[in-house]
């Protein structure tokens, strides 16, 4: 019988044994469990380790922000800090990136979209002068 791969849409991730009663304490502190029930976690070992380490990627990698599609008016990006999703517009009047979410030109999400190619691109095809600070 041939096996199939599937991609299990999870990682697993080992922690010693002797760890147990800790992470059991850490589910016990009010603080931690409020903060586990906001980010819809399970209020088990493995949603405190879900939680802490999301937590770590988003201020350690690049997972904070994630560029999702770039449409003919807007672009979308996602922001997994505060799980949201979030239009970009160009302002032709003013050749500056808009976010709706912030009602801003210069938030950390139109920050972090003039480093998306996908997003920049297309606008300098438009005549949009960008700065050469683009991510690939
Ligand atoms: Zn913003």
């Amino acid at each position: 019988m041939a096996k199939t791969k599937e991609k299990k849409p999870y990682l697993t991730v080992n922690l010693p044994r002797e760890w147990g009663p800790y992470l059991e304490e850490a589910l016990l502190n009010p603080e931690i469990r409020k903060k586990l029930e906001i980010g819809e976690f399970t209020m088990t070992s493995s949603g405190l380790g879900n939680w802490v380490i999301r937590e770590f990627l988003i201020h350690n990698t690049s997972f904070h922000y994630q560029h999702f599609n770039t449409y003919d008016d807007h672009a979308t990006i996602i922001d997994n800090k505060i799980r949201r999703m979030i239009d970009i517009y160009p302002k032709e009047e003013i050749k500056e990136l808009w976010c709706e979410y912030c009602d801003s030109t210069n938030c950390e999400h139109v920050k972090f979209a003039r480093t998306v190619p996908k997003i920049m691109e297309p606008l300098e095809k438009k005549g949009w002068r960008t700065s050469k600070n683009l991510i690939e």
